[in-house]
């Protein structure tokens, strides 16, 4: 882990006496901690938005909004929730500690504190806080890599068929639109073969890029298999799929690329289908839109079947 530096985290104090917040300032700046203050729980509901601390240290019991409420109204927001809360206490008031911890807080120090105490428990809950978040984007990392095609950026086989299978549930719940394409590069494999596997790559690229462009943001483009891609569009009855379908077909047709100072333009074949009550699964669908494109193929590429 790399070193804990101080000057990396921002910490909110919560009083409503400002001596007690001047006091907590003194000892966390001269460590090296950027704070801010707030003089009450009103005041700290409103600083906490604007400054979005690492930690905040709550004085527990305060006129008007006390330590508990701000606590929960903080937690209760997802902007803030994440934030650690540690409640600073009188001897006196520990029978609200376990309401306070049922609220949310991580941990709590007893007033009069002890210097060496207070600054321990601030530094392992920085920490612990910053771990969680290190983890949490990690998790996030993996969670993208899994899902994503290396070559092309947009979704894999595998998060695609998972979309697809939720839109087809959601489909047969409210009886909405679901229209799917299938699309195939024609004569792929020629580019291949006649300019190598790189350029041909690099091919396959230009085509994903005119695809994206060509559609919604609540689609999903993802590559089905080598140089096939399935678009899901949600809420899309088969009329707005054709015209999809055939913005594609047009803009790639209409593109060229330079492979080793030759022009070449590729085509693409679509099969198109849109949901009908006999689909009893998704598998059918993408069936039937398998079926949609090979009759594209045989009846000669470069176009649109909607079977
Ligand atoms: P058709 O019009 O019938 O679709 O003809 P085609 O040549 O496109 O079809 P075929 O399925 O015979 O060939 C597909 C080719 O796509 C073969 C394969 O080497 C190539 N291919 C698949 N994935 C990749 C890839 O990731 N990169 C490159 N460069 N080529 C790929
Ligand atoms: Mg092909
Ligand atoms: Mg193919």
């Amino acid at each position: 882990m790399p070193p804990f530096k101080p000057e990396e985290f921002l910490i909110l104090i919560v009083d409503d006496i400002s001596k007690n917040i001047q006091l907590l300032i003194e000892i966390l700046d001269s460590l090296g901690y950027a704070t801010t203050f707030a003089i009450g729980g009103k005041q700290a509901l409103e600083r906490v938005k604007i400054v979005k601390p690492d930690l905040i240290l709550l004085d527990l019991m305060m006129p008007e909004i006390n330590g508990i409420e701000v606590c929960r109204i903080i937690k209760s927001e997802e902007e803030t929730a994440d934030i650690p809360i540690l409640f600073l206490t009188a001897s006196n008031e520990k029978d609200h500690l376990l309401q306070a911890f049922e609220e949310g807080a991580v941990d709590y120090v007893t007033k009069p504190f002890k210097t060496s105490e207070l600054l321990a428990r601030v530094k392992t809950h920085l920490e612990l806080k910053k771990t969680q978040n290190e983890l949490k984007l990690a998790y996030k990392k993996m969670q993208k890599l899994a899902n994503t095609d290396p070559l092309t950026g947009i979704a894999n086989r595998r998060y695609l068929l998972d979309f697809a299978q939720k839109e087809f549930q959601r489909i047969l719940r409210y009886h909405n639109n679901l229209s799917l394409l299938m699309i195939d590069i024609d004569h792929f494999k020629r580019i291949n073969d006649t300019y190598g596997h790189d350029n041909g790559d690099k091919a396959i690229k230009n085509i994903v890029f005119s695809i994206e462009s060509c559609i919604r943001k609540i689609d999903l483009l993802g590559r089905f298999g080598g140089e096939e891609f399935v678009v899901i569009l949600p809420e899309t009855p088969m009329k707005g799929a054709l015209e999809v379908a055939e913005r594609i077909r047009a803009l790639i047709a209409s593109q060229s690329l330079i492979l080793e100072e030759d022009t070449v333009t590729l085509t693409v074949s679509i099969g198109i289908v849109s949901y009908t009550s006999e689909d009893k699964t998704i598998g059918q669908m993408i069936q039937r839109a398998d079926r949609s494109l090979y009759q594209a193929k045989t009846g000669g590429r470069n176009r649109i079947v909607a079977l």
